[in-house]
């Protein structure tokens, strides 16, 4: 099975677009993903057609609008293999999914009680429950990882005891590109009787995320890294914890009885989503991941390990090049250093060369310094990149190191 990346590129608009005369080479994904005219078609039918706000009106239009809605959460439930809707919450995403559950946890955490994660977390996946651990004098425990970005399992199971209440890793790593062992990691965590939850920003686009197999409590996504707009993502969450998870957000559409004084809240999804919703984004999400469950997930997978396959074995070629992570299993990201040039100035030169990618601390600053280096450059691939498009990168990175020799 072999992805057809060409009638796939022609599906992005954005992708036709060049830039100072140079066609774009864009591999920036990990940071947020190109969106299809499906995609794009939902949003603007959405407004064009429907707009109403949800579950309020009594009109045609808030029907219709509530009924799309919803059709959307069925089909990112169907998609993560949930075990219900009612376990999907939409949020702003995976930034706001996980400050969900770590506002919960530091009313739940008892003092002296522990929280785990590993060091290389996404400071989305670190703060939040450092700020937990404060709030409620919990203590935060940190899995190291090995030099070439792979998690010490071994390390990680040492800091699991009676006292671990929540374990939080990513399903792969934005900085390194490491994918975790996370159902191991799950096990290991749940014979401590912790729960789990899983960042999974990057582990979503890479296809096959099954919830109920992982075996974890939350499992925390985006929206924009799976080819749907941003300000829209996801928690899922375990019905039998999210039923009795502390609310974070209070005001309309959560609550079942309100006094002046005191309020109940409602049912699970609405008792954890409060306010008017992202409706245009929970329906681009719909419309994305329906796209997506389309594609060979195999084909897709073997594409993207293609492209690493080729970015890693032309690093090597490379005057200095220096990958940052190399864990046996990775997914498409390739952090490096060129010589001793700021990863900036890498930036700069690829971007005169239409070449899109990130550079700076890519939201792990603990775990640069851990490598001694203020950031790197990344270039971070999806399914509609080419092979053409990593030699582009190469031409690039040589004629950056010429001219930052
Ligand atoms: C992007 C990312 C986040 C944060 O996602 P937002 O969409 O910015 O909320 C968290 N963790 C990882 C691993 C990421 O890649």
């Amino acid at each position: 099975m072999t992805l057809d990346v060409k009638a796939l590129r022609a599906q992005f608009p954005i992708l036709q677009r060049e830039i100072d005369g140079k066609p774009l080479v864009y591999l920036d994904n990990a940071a947020t993903t190109q969106k299809p005219q499906v995609v794009l078609d939902a949003i603007i039918d959405f407004y064009t057609t429907t707009n109403a706000n949800v579950h309020r009106g009594a009109h045609f239009l808030s029907d219709e609008a509530t009924r799309r809605y919803e059709k959307a959460r069925d089909d990112v439930a169907a998609f993560i293999n949930a075990n219900g809707r009612e376990e999907v919450i939409w949020t702003a995403g995976t930034t706001e999914s996980i400050n969900l559950v770590a506002r919960g946890l530091g009313q739940l955490l008892k003092a002296g009680e522990e929280v785990v994660v590993t060091e290389m977390e996404h400071h989305a996946n670190l703060v939040t429950w450092q700020q937990a651990c404060k709030v409620s004098g919990g203590t935060l425990k940190v899995a190291p990882i090995f030099e070439n970005g792979e998690l010490d399992v071994d390390a990680f199971s040492a800091l699991l005891n009676d006292k671990t209440r929540l374990v939080a890793f990513p399903h792969v790593s934005n900085a390194l590109g490491t994918v975790n062992p996370i159902k191991e990691l799950t096990a290991k965590a749940k014979a401590v009787n912790a729960l789990v939850l899983v960042d999974g920003a990057q582990g979503i686009a890479h296809g096959g995320v099954d919830v109920q197999a992982i075996g974890c409590d939350f499992y925390a996504f985006s929206g924009h890294k799976l080819f749907a707009p941003t300000g829209i993502g996801a928690l899922w969450g375990r019905k039998s914890v999210l039923e009795n998870w502390p609310v974070w957000l209070t005001g309309g559409e959560m609550i079942a009885d309100v006094t002046y004084q005191d309020a109940t809240w409602g049912q699970l999804p609405n008792r954890l989503e409060a306010g008017t919703p992202n409706i245009a984004g929970v329906i681009g999400l719909g419309a994305a991941v329906n796209w997506f469950s389309e594609l060979d997930l195999a084909a897709v997978q073997a594409h993207e390990q293609a492209l690493l396959a080729s970015a890693h074995e032309q690093a090597s070629a490379i005057d200095g090049m220096r990958v940052i992570g190399t864990a046996p299993k990775k997914a498409g990201v390739m952090s490096f250093m060129l010589g001793n040039a700021h990863p900036a100035d890498v930036g700069f030169i690829l971007d005169r060369q239409g070449v899109a990618i990130r550079t700076g601390d890519n939201c792990a600053q603990p775990l640069m310094k851990k490598f001694g280096i203020p950031g790197t450059a990344r270039a971070s691939f999806s399914i509609y990149n080419t092979l053409e498009e990593v030699d582009k990168l190469y031409d690039a990175l040589r004629k950056a190191n010429m001219m930052l020799a």
